[in-house]
């Protein structure tokens, strides 16, 4: 037996007992009469202490040990003198005094220390993975995402649904994104796609009546990446029958809010998860994953600056765009740099242009501002009752900051939702310890790519389009709303679901709008459509990403710190070395030929 103790579990209690641990040294320290070493397993640490007058073998060897070194103590455990308790580990009121050592492995100097949290550059953190993942921190992590899981296995399992696996290798789902392949060895020219999401497949499984079905699901999608994207991801999907949307939200919530309550007790929960449409979430807040944790409003302006001179306004009006715009609180003082730096970030996102106004302090109200107290490149060709309207209307005091756009409808909301995040990052409004869900619903069933001239499904082919909006969906495609929502939580999206179309005819409309031919239908889709024709039962679900929930919950800025093995931003596996060639005969079984494309 190598152990019968875990270190970090050593309590008083445990004073007067022998016992065996194993594990790495975490430390070591040399007193000269005594040696000490931390000695690190999953569970925590214990120190062990090598005494040359009771044990000298093992003190002789512990004088070797070294940082990562694997090994094995037999000692007992006592109380630590008064006054030398180290109230920072929980076994800190003990120690073991060791009796005998034994080496299993020694261990190189690492890249990177073990035993504290320092910087590490992310090339390292990925190539020497094993050894960054001994690391408290990212531990901490993976035991989050394992009892994250825990409770939705438990929390599902006592609502009846059952854990059913799909298959990797399968046929193209559309959800958006380029497939990954796999070559067939058997037919020649040949592919599987890894699934995007088992999509397809869980909706058949409800057209063979489980009625409840959820997986923890791994989804493969070749996409460029983002800073909360990985090329591969976990997902909890989940489907049922006989649901509605009310059905489906209602089983979410306290799901969400049990995760949270079980997992981080420490983070706060705002309970009912407030509800907006697509429309809403885009209007106040420039987003269709709205930040809730603060408020500072997107504000339409055109009734304050109808009438005004200001051209800049006048033209965004009369092209029918809109004049919005969100208060900075406290910001008036801002540097000429600060406001350089908000107009650059607009620039980037759109905008020809950001109109700052700052209300200086001098006047205790809005309505006692006079213009010697407003600051703006644009303030001369404003009247003071144009800018106490506008004050009024972003709900701006004097010291705050107006950022107004104007222009195009959709451009405004997202430059605006852009520097709403801005601010709000900068006066630290954004409470890691608030976890502010909502629930965003109404979204358009359709958009258009501009780029190919055809309409695109905003969120998959099989999302139900609202049954009010279904007679627009040849005539005004733009119109058309669809049965879907999304669970937000602090700005990122938690999960998205839709309830399905379950009959053959609408889902057949359904692809002719989107382009495609008769024939295409038939070879991507006829196995669900000819499910269709079999008894479907109306069925919807979700699709949320675990990965990301576990990355807020972390307080992590980074998939890759709730991930054990994760990707990098360029899609490669640092530690393998994947992707990466093969030989003639492997590609030969797979009858594939290379044609690289030529260096540059
Ligand atoms: N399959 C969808 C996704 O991955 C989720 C769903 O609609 O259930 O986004």
């Amino acid at each position: 037996m190598f152990k019968d103790t875990n270190c970090g579990e050593l309590r008083k209690e445990h004073a007067g007992r022998e016992v065996r641990l194993a594990g790495w040294v975490n430390r070591r320290r040399d007193h000269g009469s005594l040696i000490f070493i931390d000695l690190r397993d999953r569970s925590g640490i214990a120190q062990v202490v090598f005494n040359p007058q009771t044990a000298p073998q093992a003190a002789k060897m512990a004088e070797n040990l070294r940082g990562e070194w694997v090994v094995g103590v037999r000692g007992n455990v006592v109380e630590r003198p008064a006054g030398t308790e180290n109230s920072k580990i929980p076994s800190g009121d003990i120690e073991v005094q060791a009796v005998e050592l034994e080496v299993f492995n020694e261990s190189k100097p690492p890249p990177f220390y073990v035993n504290d949290d320092s910087e590490v550059d992310e090339a390292l953190r990925l190539r020497y993975r094993p050894i960054y993942l001994r690391r408290q921190r990212i531990q901490n992590n993976l035991v989050l995402r394992h009892k994250i899981i825990q409770q939705m296995r438990r929390y599902l399992d006592t609502r009846g649904f059952l854990e059913i696996e799909t298959p990797i290798l399968g046929k193209s789902t559309p959800e958006g994104a380029r497939d990954y392949l796999v070559p067939s060895r058997l037919y020649p020219g040949s592919f599987y796609a890894l699934p995007q999401s088992p999509q397809q497949m869980k909706q058949l499984l409800m057209v063979s009546g489980y009625e409840k079905y959820y997986q923890i699901a791994r989804c493969f999608r070749d996409e460029d990446l983002r800073a909360d994207r990985q090329p591969e991801f976990t997902q909890l999907d989940l489907e049922m029958s006989f649901v509605e949307q009310e059905d489906i939200l209602a089983l979410m919530e306290p799901l969400y809010t049990s995760i949270v309550e079980e997992v981080t007790p420490s983070k706060h929960v705002t309970k009912p998860f407030p509800r907006l449409t697509y429309k809403e979430a885009m209007e106040k807040y420039g987003s269709d994953k709205p930040d809730l944790r603060f408020g500072l409003e997107l504000t339409d302006l055109e009734p304050a600056v109808r009438g005004t001179q200001f051209q800049v306004f006048r033209q965004a009006l009369t092209e029918k765009g809109v004049v919005k715009g969100i208060t900075a609180p406290g910001c008036a003082g801002y540097s000429r740099k600060q406001l350089d730096d908000l107009t650059q970030m607009a620039k980037d996102k759109g905008a020809r242009g950001l109109i700052t106004i700052a209300l200086e302090p001098g006047a205790s109200t809005v309505d006692s501002l006079s213009m010697e107290h407003v600051r703006s490149v644009a303030a001369r060709y404003f009247t003071i009752d144009e800018v106490k309207g506008m004050a009024h209307a972003v709900g701006a005091k004097p010291s705050d900051l107006l950022l107004i756009v104007a222009g195009a409808h959709q451009m405004v909301n997202t430059v605006l939702g852009a520097l709403r995040l801005e601010i709000g990052k900068r006066l630290h409004l954004q409470d890691k310890d608030h976890m502010k869900f909502a629930f965003v619903t109404d979204f358009p069933l359709l958009e258009w790519n501009a780029e190919e001239k055809r309409w695109n499904s905003a969120h998959h082919p099989f999302t139900m389009p609202h049954p009010e909006d279904i007679q627009y969906l040849e005539s005004d495609p733009a119109r058309v709303r669809a049965w879907s929502y999304d669970l937000v939580c602090n700005g990122i999206e938690m999960f998205s679901g839709s309830i399905r179309i379950h009959r053959r005819e609408l889902q057949e409309r359904i692809f002719q709008v989107l382009g495609y031919t008769p024939d295409e239908t038939k070879e991507k889709f006829g196995h669900l459509l000819e499910a269709f024709e079999y008894g479907a039962p109306p069925h919807g679900g979700i699709g949320a990403g675990i990965d990301r929930l576990a990355m807020i919950m972390a307080d992590e800025d980074n998939l890759r710190e709730v991930i054990a093995f994760p990707k990098t931003q360029s899609a490669t596996d640092l530690l393998f070395g994947a992707p990466a060639p093969v030989g003639q005969q492997q590609l030969q079984q797979v009858h594939i030929k290379v044609s690289p494309p030529e260096q540059k």
